[in-house]
């Protein structure tokens, strides 16, 4: 498989930079075997031609299930709306999917992911059991429901089956309404283990097709959600693959856990638990200057959702912060209610102008000089990296032959000079769209309308 790219976004000493024509060669595993900029004629002869192509970008935050309210929370009963009281709406959602729904909302999900230019997605998975809490015969009935779904769509996958036990700090056991998410951590160990048996079969068929599409890691939900003991018990046995946590997403936690720890949640994480490299702090949106830098030196990452965030009233993320230290972040579209990349990057750094009244703040790491777009889009899939461990950090070698051809003729790009095209494709607005996608090195055409109808009639069964 091999391509000859009019441009190439590819990785540069500090940032990536647009490099012209580009012999992009992908070997039967689906990663890149070959990148020649400026090949001999001999060396592209049989490559097909492709126009402006970047990485694709892992969506490293997903609970597939709540792409079913996005847009049906923004209706208030009371004054007083809240993260709390928009968790009771999400929970009745929750309660009320079942496996063969959640796969017709994870298809429809994962293709419009797919088409804005996602090409992994972590879910992070808690619906465990059936809706009046009992188990399922099969253990992980929901979480095939979600691997199909993303296998019917031919979007990479990183599994992370969630233990969540308690329903808050110091509290014994789940509330009623959190009956579907009992687990233990052998319950989400063996899930965790069945997915990479999935994932292992499905490199050793006869496909070509062998770079992992499927993959597992483990996530505790939050420290409200998950003890010590148990905490512990997982992350001493999870000697590869990522682990995701929920953190400091809102002050009421924040305060909560001061209360019951006498410490801030990411301050008991780095004290309590073995922070590494392995692990990704889901929002982190309250956190300090010190526990950014604790996590830094940790090796560990940061998942930032900026339209969930803005949407639930969390707060602003420490950038700056967090790009001095050199942390890194990946973005996640968590409760759906966004699904484009671009607009999370855009927020991200919207959200740190409107708050410090200054411009171009993802530059800080870099005394303010170059391309904002350039260490978003950088920041990012290095992030994205960390949260699947998967090799998707963009056009090098032996990376995932993830790929984007940008739509050039797009509105938001005409007339835009070549040294800005990556400035215009985040900023710009409305999002310019991409005509071709590939994953592990293999073309996946739009089927997005296929499973239109199946999602409608979920939606009509739920309201
Ligand atoms: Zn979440």
């Amino acid at each position: 498989m091999k391509w000859l790219a009019q441009q190439a976004w590819l990785p540069g000493q500090t940032h990536g930079a647009w490099v012209s024509n580009v012999l992009l060669e992908a070997d039967a595993s689906g990663c890149w075997s070959a990148i020649t900029p400026s090949p001999t004629p001999q060396q592209a002869q049989g490559a097909s031609a492709v126009g402006w192509v970047i990485p694709g970008m892992v969506n490293a935050h997903s609970h597939a299930f709540q792409r079913a309210m996005a847009g049906l929370a923004e209706h208030s009963q009371r004054a007083g709306d809240d993260f709390w009281s928009w968790r009771e709406r999400m929970y009745r959602i929750a309660l009320r999917v079942e496996p063969a729904q959640l796969e017709a909302i994870a298809t429809w999900l994962y293709a419009e992911l797919l088409d804005a230019g996602y090409t992994q997605v972590c879910e992070f998975h808690y619906l465990h059991r059936a809706p009046d809490g009992s188990a399922y015969a099969d253990p992980g009935e929901m979480t095939w429901a979600l691997v199909r779904a993303a296998q019917t769509v031919g979007i990479g996958l990183t599994l992370l089956p969630t233990l969540y036990m308690h329903q808050g700090f110091g509290q014994p056991g789940l509330s009623d309404m959190q009956r579907r998410f009992a687990s233990t951590p052998e319950s989400v160990l063996a899930l965790r283990d069945a997915v990479n048996a999935v994932a292992r079969r499905a490199a050793l068929g006869t496909s070509p097709q062998s770079a992992p599409l499927l993959n597992a890691g483990v996530a505790l939900h939050s420290l409200r959600a998950v003890d010590a003991v148990a905490l512990n018990a997982v992350a001493s046995v999870v000697t590869d693959g990522p682990i995701h946590i929920h953190v400091a997403e809102q002050m009421k936690e924040v305060n909560d856990c001061l209360s019951h720890h006498g410490l801030r949640p990411i301050e008991w994480l780095l004290d309590h638990a073995p922070v590494d490299a392995r692990w990704n702090l889901v929002h982190a949106t309250h956190a300090t200057a010190e526990e950014i830098r604790g996590l830094a030196q940790r090796d560990a990452s940061v998942v930032i959702c900026p339209s969930t965030e803005a949407n639930l009233g969390d707060g602003f993320f420490e950038l700056p912060q967090a790009l001095q230290q050199g942390l890194r972040w990946s973005v996640g579209t968590d409760s759906h209610i966004n699904r484009n990349w671009l607009e999370e990057l855009r927020w991200l750094e919207y959200g740190q102008r409107l708050r410090g009244q200054r411009r171009n703040v993802a530059l800080d790491g870099q005394q303010g000089v170059g391309s904002t777009a350039a260490v978003l889009v950088d920041s990012a899939l290095r992030g994205g990296v960390a949260a699947t461990g998967l090799p998707l950090g963009g056009l090098a070698l032996g990376q995932r032959a993830d790929w984007l051809e940008l739509d050039t003729d797009s509105d938001a790009l005409a007339g835009v000079p070549l040294p800005q095209v990556l400035d215009a494709l985040v900023f710009s607005s409305p999002s310019p769209t991409w005509r071709r996608r590939a994953v592990a090195g293999r073309e996946v055409v739009s089927a997005k309308h296929v499973y239109r109808d199946p999602f409608l009639a979920v939606m009509q069964a739920m309201l």
